[in-house]
């Protein structure tokens, strides 16, 4: 019987994850991956800041579904096959242990993303995929047998099944071959950027954080608190790339025009600092404003307050008039800054759209429209927040379809 034939279009997280399961699962598929550029795994070698957060530990499936911005009710289904336990457990079996940072991130002990880079080579290596680079397919073609994928240098190489692992892309044009194929394409919009301010004085600040800070954007429901970071051109931080991830799209449609209003204290809203505020002043009594805040926030940030508010740092908490006591209540918990633009984070930054997911079976990432075609990874229109969720989603789709494709091709040997 002729040797059947896989082959994973993109040498990323997803294409050789995919890959390399397939080729072990069933030693009779030849696997080839075809990658565009001549570098295998680029965006592992960099996630992370060069560590790699591989994934996150979270186990729940209902509660790691919640850090998907896109593709939540899909995820619920995917991560019961293949879920981030699994994801430690595979890597450790093959000699890469995982550690959790406090705020659950995951990553390789060794604190380089190339234990991961090396670890999937080697698997590769050690079953027989096929690697083929500087090799770009520019259409796919379902034939009555199997598929005709053209390539950019003329040729055609034909398969059995494909996985179409090639990530995201920023302009829906560079999706036309997959919509040839009749797929439906979610139009891609940037997700996990941080807000510019440009010219904005608080940019003064850069490098001040603040561990709990209350984001929202002025108009919509979009409200997140965490760290918040001053950068020199606006503001980074989890909160920020939280709140640019959930408001992905809505924030695309107001080209990155809005305001923000931040809360510096967290939680406290601006009545619930009114009623301890006699207190507060009554414990700072004579001190200078300027010297001491009561509110544990950086020195920096709170002189630049004062300053904002043309309250003198050598006022004493006893002498603060009415009208410089409301203005500091309203300014520290309703701080408006204009945001206009955006960055991409260097550290990490995803796709939001791509395939439907309506067109896509989560019990294997298959096509529902194609036999044979499958998904992996940011191609599909899923993506998460920031902490390993998007190598995770990629570790899970990679290895739904090797499954799928490795039981097919067994039953027909
Ligand atoms: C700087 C940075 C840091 C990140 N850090 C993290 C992190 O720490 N944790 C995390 O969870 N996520 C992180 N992410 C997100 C994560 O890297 C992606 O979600 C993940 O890499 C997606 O994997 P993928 O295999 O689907 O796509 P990709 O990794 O993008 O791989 C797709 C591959 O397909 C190739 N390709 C494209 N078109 C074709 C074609 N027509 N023919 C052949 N080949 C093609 C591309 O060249 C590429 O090599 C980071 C992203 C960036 C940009």
């Amino acid at each position: 019987m002729k040797q059947k034939k896989l082959i994973v279009i993109g040498g990323g997280a997803a294409g050789f994850f995919c890959a390399v399961n397939a080729a072990r699962l069933c030693p009779s598929l030849k696997v080839t991956i075809l990658e565009k550029t001549g570098k295998l795994l680029s965006k592992v070698r960099i996630s992370g800041g060069g560590r790699c957060n591989t994934t996150h530990a979270c186990f729940e499936v209902a509660e790691l579904a919640k850090r998907y911005p896109r593709g939540q009710n899909f995820v619920k289904k995917t991560f019961h096959a293949f879920q981030p336990a699994d994801t430690i457990e595979w890597f450790r079996e093959r000699g890469v242990a995982l550690k959790k940072e406090a705020d659950g991130r995951m990553f390789p002990v060794t604190d380089d993303s190339s234990a991961i880079v090396q670890c999937l080579l080697h698997e590769a290596d050690r079953y027989g995929v096929e690697i083929s680079m500087h090799t770009e397919v520019h259409a796919v073609k379902k034939t009555a047998a199997c598929f005709d994928i053209l390539l950019q240098n003329g040729k055609t190489v034909t398969a059995d099944f494909i996985c179409i692992a090639c990530g995201g892309f920023p302009k829906l044009s560079q999706f036309a071959w997959l919509q040839e194929l009749g797929h439906t394409i979610v139009p891609p919009v940037p997700s996990l950027f941080t807000f510019n301010m440009p010219g904005n004085p608080i940019t003064q600040l850069m490098g001040v954080s603040v561990e709990q800070a209350q984001v929202k954007i002025e108009g919509t429901k979009l409200m997140e608190t965490g760290p918040l970071l001053i950068t020199h051109w606006g503001m980074s931080g989890p909160v920020i790339l939280r709140l640019s991830a959930w408001g992905a799209r809505e924030l695309a449609e107001k080209e990155y025009r809005f305001t923000v209003l931040v809360n510096w204290l967290g939680g406290e809203n601006e009545q619930e600092l009114r009623n301890r505020w006699a207190d507060v002043r009554k414990e700072m009594g004579n001190q200078h404003i300027g010297n001491k805040n009561p509110f544990g926030l950086p020195a920096r940030l709170w002189q630049f307050i004062l300053a904002s508010l043309s309250i003198p740092a050598d006022k004493r908490w006893s002498d603060l008039t009415v009208k410089e006591q409301n203005l500091l209540i309203n300014t520290l918990t309703r701080h408006s800054f204009p945001v206009s633009g955006k960055t991409t984070f260097k550290e990490e930054f995803v796709t939001c759209g791509g395939i439907q997911l309506s067109e896509i079976n989560p019990s294997t990432s298959e096509s529902r429209k194609i036999d044979g075609l499958y998904f992996a990874g940011e191609i599909m229109d899923v993506d998460g927040i920031t902490g390993g969720f998007n190598f995770q989603h990629a570790w899970t789709s990679g290895w739904l379809v090797a499954s799928s494709v490795a039981e097919r091709c067994n039953a027909m040997t």
